[in-house]
């Protein structure tokens, strides 16, 4: 469904990700964790194409995001061609980013309206779904500075899910909410991963989240995936010097 193929991407002098390769099959659920600055949040944004990569080629259910064909060749895409296939991808932060203006079920008509064609009504029907699915059919109408942190964080999936996109990205989701906010959150993406046919890539610091949930985990290290398996391999007998020290400061 994903596949980075020999991605690159710099800042400047500054290389992130170095010939990334990394092949992410439909409905796989996959965590990312490397320490801090090891590029994770730079994967999500280039998927969002909201990064440009300097290097190779990002392919989301067998066509390329990054790039378009011209003349039987791949050329790096204009703005037109990303914001078309932008609309594959749902993107889930870690501050909501909801619009404080709009009540939560406006936050979720807003681009299927907009983006997708859909009629008012058509918008309405499927963000009241949504909202009902992750729990907030009671405050379809409240603005998010009436609802709490985890509450936002919710509207902000539903709102993501509204795009029918094909592959969801969390970035951190739970790191800005309080302690006992988090397990409402985690919740819904977990109903997410059994009910739903849906790809999805998390970066998270919840390393027990990730132990339980993925069924795949890449540990990021200086730009690469130093190391990448099943969680249990992962978690219990990482073969990386890298990774134990990794997982022995943050457990
Ligand atoms: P964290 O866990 O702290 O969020 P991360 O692994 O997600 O870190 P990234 O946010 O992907 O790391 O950043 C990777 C590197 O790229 C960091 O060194 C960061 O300072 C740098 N970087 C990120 N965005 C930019 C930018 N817009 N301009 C210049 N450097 C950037």
């Amino acid at each position: 469904m994903v596949k980075f193929d020999n991605v690159t991407k710099s800042y400047g002098t500054l290389t992130v990700l170095d010939s990334l390769n990394l092949e992410i099959a439909p409905n796989e659920k996959v965590a990312i964790i490397g320490p801090s600055g090891s590029g994770k949040t730079t994967v999500l944004r280039m998927l969002m194409t909201l990064e440009r990569i300097n290097d190779g080629v990002i392919y989301v259910d067998g066509d390329p995001l990054t790039h378009m064909q011209k003349n039987g060749k791949l050329v790096p895409a204009d703005e037109r061609y990303l914001r078309k296939v932008r609309g594959n991808i749902g993107m889930v932060f870690q501050h909501f980013n909801l619009f404080p203006h709009m009540s939560a079920m406006k936050n979720c008509m807003e681009a299927p309206i907009h983006v997708l064609g859909l009629s008012k009504k058509e918008a309405a029907e499927r963000a009241a779904e949504l909202l009902d699915m992750v729990g907030l059919g009671d405050k379809k109408d409240q603005y998010p500075s009436q609802l709490s942190g985890g509450q936002q964080q919710r509207v902000a999936i539903a709102r993501a899910l509204a795009m029918r996109p094909k592959v969801m990205l969390f970035d951190e989701v739970t790191s800005a909410l309080d302690p006992e906010l988090v397990g409402e959150v985690l919740n819904v993406i977990r109903k997410l991963g059994t009910e739903h046919n849906l790809t999805m890539l998390m970066v998270t610091h919840q390393m027990g989240f990730a132990r339980e949930f993925a069924d795949r985990v890449c540990f990021f290290y200086g730009g690469k995936i130093a190391e990448a398996g099943k969680p249990d391999e992962i978690f219990n007998e990482p073969k990386e010097e890298r990774t134990r020290q990794f997982l022995s400061a943050v457990l």
